[in-house]
């Protein structure tokens, strides 16, 4: 695996030393370690000349404190990017790079497994703003050419796919743009930029629901952006002119998640593992999607362009015929859980079991009816206590079908 963390074109640290150290100044704040919660809208200049030439770090409360500055430090380096905006939630990450690589009469490429909020920003905003937006099966590689148009000004991956788990070819769909002004926006929020580097394999922008892995405890709401030297003008003006801020309470609660970061996702993905392998030996499940398993479809690009997984990752269990029964099966399964919790969100250190309905969520690539897909986020408890839960929540589901 040639995108392992450690190698990062950052400086000779590790993705460690980085988490520990990078984007906070403790000489700066009388040795205190944390980077402190900056309340700010003014900030005081000492004379004209300040003022007038914007000559002090910090001007104005929007445009950034040091609260905001720290996690943008942090990202900007982990990400290889050229710089970074933060925002307060991952889908105003996403629609803040949207906009800043469109025009009106342009046409947006968007994966067709994307989270389903940023297909409804590109079908309900974007389109209003005349903005087309086509779909593309999440596999599609370098055939993404033939879909490239004229008026082709971005093309949107998440990869891999929140809900359906496909790896997406980035460095084949970067290829296929050819020398053409293309953005490719990439959310990275499951891998983190820990395990994956899109900058590095032929993306633009990386964009982050920092609420999930960043924020790492389920109690705040933040999105990053990190673009290149390309677009990173774009997303600093976009991000300016809407007014986008992150509050420094939720940069608080990044950066301090930040920090651990990497000692969490090892344990995320260890412990991921082990409960999908033992689901893949469960009678009941008829497929497991996790990249990082040999048995995944895209296990190969996962090898060749991921240095490690994430928390999440989704099973199928087979469907009944008679409508209704399935729906009582599944409520059976997941209404008595004792340890996965049942939300929106993941992330954090306690498990969370979700069913993935997807009937309306794909155009050009749906998702097969008889498949019940299940998504697991996988915390910290005790391996054993969350097989235990999944087993006895299998058996109601088997005993209601
Ligand atoms: C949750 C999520 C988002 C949106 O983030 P919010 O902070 O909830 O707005 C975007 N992309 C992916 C992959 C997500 O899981």
């Amino acid at each position: 695996m040639n995108k392992k963390p450690n190698n990062t074109s950052a400086g000779q640290l590790s993705v460690e030393t980085l988490l520990t150290h990078g984007g906070r100044w403790p000489e700066d704040q009388f040795g205190i370690v944390n980077t402190p919660v900056y309340r700010a809208s003014t900030v005081l200049h000492p004379n004209l000349d300040t003022l007038v030439n914007h000559n002090q770090p910090y001007t104005y409360g929007r445009r950034g404190t040091p609260s905001t500055r720290s996690v943008e430090e942090l990202i900007t380096k982990l990400e290889n990017g050229k710089g970074s905006r933060l925002t307060s939630s991952g889908i105003s990450a996403i629609s803040c790079a949207l906009m800043s690589v469109v025009k009106n009469g342009d046409e947006v490429l968007l994966v067709d497994s994307a989270y389903a909020p940023t297909r409804q920003f590109c079908d309900g905003y974007l389109a209003k703003m005349g903005v087309t937006t086509k779909y593309f099966d999440p596999r599609i590689g370098a055939g993404i050419a033939e879909l490239i148009g004229k008026n082709t000004s971005a093309i949107m991956l998440e990869s891999p796919a929140s809900h359906t788990f496909e790896i997406q070819d980035l460095p084949a769909i970067r290829k296929a743009c050819g020398d053409r002004d293309i953005a490719i926006i990439v959310d990275n929020t499951w891998a983190t930029p820990l395990y994956y580097q899109p900058l590095q394999l032929g993306a633009d922008i990386s964009v982050h629901a920092g609420t999930k892995m960043f924020v790492g405890h389920s109690d705040a709401m933040f999105g990053t952006i990190t673009a290149n030297a390309k677009f990173f003008p774009a997303i600093e003006q976009t991000h300016g002119l809407l007014g986008l801020f992150a509050g420094p309470d939720d940069c608080y609660l990044a950066a301090r998640g930040m920090r651990t970061l990497a000692i969490r996702m090892k344990e995320h993905e260890s412990r991921a593992l082990e409960v999908a392998k033992w689901l893949e030996g469960h009678e009941l499940v008829e497929r497991v999607l996790h990249p990082a398993l040999p048995s995944h479809q895209d296990h190969k690009l996962f090898q060749r362009d991921f240095s490690g997984s994430g928390s999440l990752f989704g099973f199928c269990l087979p469907v009944a015929s008679t409508p209704g029964v399935s729906t009582k099966a599944l409520a059976a399964f997941i209404d008595h859980m004792k340890l996965f919790g049942i939300g929106y969100s993941w992330g954090g250190f306690e498990s969370l079991i979700l069913p993935s309905l997807l009937d309306k969520a794909r155009t050009v690539s749906p998702w097969p009816k008889d498949k019940r897909l299940i998504r697991l986020h996988i915390g910290f408890e005790g391996v054993q206590d969350l097989i235990g839960d999944l087993e006895a929540g299998l058996n109601r589901y088997k005993s209601a079908l």
